[in-house]
């Protein structure tokens, strides 16, 4: 068993770090901005904690992280009182959050400086993949490090992939959030257009998810979504931030995102209407009558 960390107890990694320590039996001390979470988190798993992400850090094996954004994650990284300057020569820093490949980069860089391997590993699944420790977890960085770590990420993953070098977790996370904006749009419009003709929309998704029509998203959102209910994981601002990385990474490398780029625009506009904690299939909202929804 090893020795490990986790810096972010959020809606993603408070459970996260909870399947390192109960199902990997790993000995696990977590750090939170908040330290009252910490406090929680320590009382319902056992483990210890840490008042800043280097105490969190000091002798782990492996230090996990899932905060906010690129500047959050420097913060707990090589910010003051950040990870790295705690970590022992040979630990790896693996990284859940969603940011840029450019910041996967950068920390890799400065990680190999001291001696330390740092993967970025964004993940996919929610906060239902996070609770049920089946989240689908993409790589990026040096194969040995991975190979150390991919056992300790499986506490909490059912897939777990190395997809290339720093950032290559990072790229494929965008290539994801590219997939799913466009097919909730065209979701949107397809159950605002059953509706507007007057179908059973039970009827039609029953019959047309069988066919070449089918997506993880009409199975399992269409209910919600034709019912306006939209407090089902994955948050709006959550969604923008993701798509804002993927329209930067797309100026530099030159993919022509058209479709990715509009449905940014309507999510701005759910933002608008107050939904900036709504779920992402709350793209119907903009184009169904209040009534209905
Ligand atoms: P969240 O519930 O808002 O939690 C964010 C965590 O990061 C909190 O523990 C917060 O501490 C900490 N944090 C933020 N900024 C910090 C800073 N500067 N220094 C130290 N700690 C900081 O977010 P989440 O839903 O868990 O998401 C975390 C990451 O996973 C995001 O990048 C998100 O895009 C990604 N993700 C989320 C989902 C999802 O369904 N939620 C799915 C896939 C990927 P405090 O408690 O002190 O605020």
């Amino acid at each position: 068993m090893a020795k490990v960390a986790f810096l972010g107890l959020g809606v993603m990694g408070y459970p996260m770090a909870g399947h390192l320590a109960a199902r990997g039996g790993h000995e696990t001390r977590v750090f939170n901005r908040t330290t009252a979470k910490a406090e929680v988190w320590v009382a319902a798993n056992g483990g210890s904690f840490g008042r800043t992400p280097a105490e969190a850090a000091e002798g782990a094996d492996f230090v996990f992280a899932c905060v906010g954004n690129d500047d959050d994650l420097r913060q707990v990284t090589i910010g003051e009182g950040g990870a790295f300057a705690a970590m022992a020569p040979g630990a790896v820093f693996i990284d859940h959050t969603t940011a840029s490949a450019a910041v996967a980069r950068e920390l890799a860089a400065a990680a190999t400086e001291r001696g330390l391997f740092f993967l970025d590993a964004p993940v996919s699944g929610g906060q239902a993949g996070a609770e049920n420790g089946a989240l689908t977890v993409m790589v990026g960085g040096d194969e040995a490090a991975y190979l150390r770590a991919e056992p300790v990420i499986r506490s909490f993953a059912k897939m777990v992939g190395l997809m290339g070098p720093s950032g290559a977790g990072q790229l494929t996370k965008m290539v994801n959030q590219i997939a799913i904006a466009g097919l909730v749009q065209g979701l949107s419009e397809a159950i605002a257009f059953a509706k507007a003709a007057d179908l059973d929309v039970e009827k039609v998704i029953g019959v047309i998810s069988k066919g070449a029509a089918q997506s993880w998203q009409m199975e399992n959102r269409w209910k919600t979504m034709d019912a306006g209910e939209f407090a089902f994981g994955f948050a709006v601002d959550w969604m923008r931030k993701d798509l804002g990385i993927v329209l930067d990474e797309a100026k530099r490398n030159g993919a022509r995102l058209p479709v990715t780029a509009l449905v940014d625009q309507f999510y701005a506009d759910v933002q608008a209407m107050g939904g900036n904690r709504w779920d992402t299939s709350s793209l119907i909202a903009r184009i169904t009558p209040k009534s209905d929804t």
